[in-house]
């Protein structure tokens, strides 16, 4: 192969300078543009918080679920024991959209850490109807039993979230039990499928100490047994032994308006 000639060689000198001017060029960009792209990096809601916070349809259905099952509370041949309801308390009560809103918006999911701080802000808003028909099961002589899987610690936040809303509840009619380690621990054990089991058995045979603890005067009330005639919940788990594996969803669908009340919640659920 010949030798290139002295010409070729001062054409390319200038093509290897351009190059390299591009690099230099291209890096600087790249180095200039990351920081700002991080600033500017902007996260989207998720299409289930839009529906739950923006649409009619989950206004509509809610609302209407749960007014008829206040109807069905206001026909109902109640038991001649004391009876009560047992509900859930997120998504069945209080509607935390703004919470998800909020982690979706920094690209994050939910932590324990910032749930609790949401929690404390005591701020979310009512699930529509539901001030209705937990006014209905009072009215009619019933008690409630809040079920839920908020760390017990936070009971007292959620109490005063639910009653700046105007739910006319009281430590007569109304117990919160938020979830506690024997709660966790309880699922190993005979005949607790789900992590509600436990306190669902309390509340049933009078023994939720939990209830009158610090309220000694609604003792006499909470220490006796209780017929649970309807259960509420956005989660196939606020549904007594029940889990998304062992659920029969036909037979499930029958127990609709007679004994239980089922809310949407795409946001998050055992189901995930
Ligand atoms: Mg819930």
């Amino acid at each position: 192969m010949m030798n290139p000639k002295p010409a070729n060689l001062t054409k390319r000198i200038p093509m290897t300078k351009s190059f390299v001017l591009i690099l230099i060029c291209c890096s600087s960009l790249l180095f200039c543009t990351q920081p700002n792209k991080q600033i500017n990096q902007e996260f989207d809601v998720s299409s289930a918080v839009k529906w739950t916070m923006n649409s009619a349809e989950y206004q509509i259905i809610t609302e209407h679920l749960y007014r008829t099952a206040t109807q069905n509370i206001d026909t109902f041949e109640f038991p001649k024991e004391s009876w009560v309801v047992v509900m859930d308390v997120d998504e069945t009560l209080l509607n935390n959209a703004e919470y998800n809103r909020q982690r979706d918006l920094l690209g994050l999911g939910y932590s324990s850490g910032s749930w609790a701080e949401w929690v404390k802000k005591e701020t979310a808003t009512p699930v529509p109807g539901s001030i209705e028909f937990v006014t209905q099961v009072l009215d009619e002589g019933g008690q409630i039993a809040l079920v839920t899987n908020r760390e017990r610690e936070l009971d007292s936040f959620t109490w005063n979230n639910l009653t700046a809303l105007g739910f006319p509840i009281n430590r007569y009619n109304t117990c919160i039990m938020g979830r506690s380690q024997a709660d966790k621990n309880s699922v190993s054990m005979e005949g607790m499928i789900n992590d509600k089991d436990l306190r669902r058995s309390q509340i049933a045979s009078g023994r939720a100490k939990y209830c009158w603890e610090d309220y000694p005067e609604v003792k006499e009330v909470w220490n006796r047994p209780l017929a649970i005639v309807y259960q509420v919940g956005d989660n196939i788990k606020d549904f007594s032994q029940t889990t998304q594996e062992n659920v029969d969803t036909k037979a499930f669908i029958k127990r609709i308006s007679s004994d239980v009340l089922l809310l949407p919640n795409a946001v998050y659920g055992s189901w995930e």
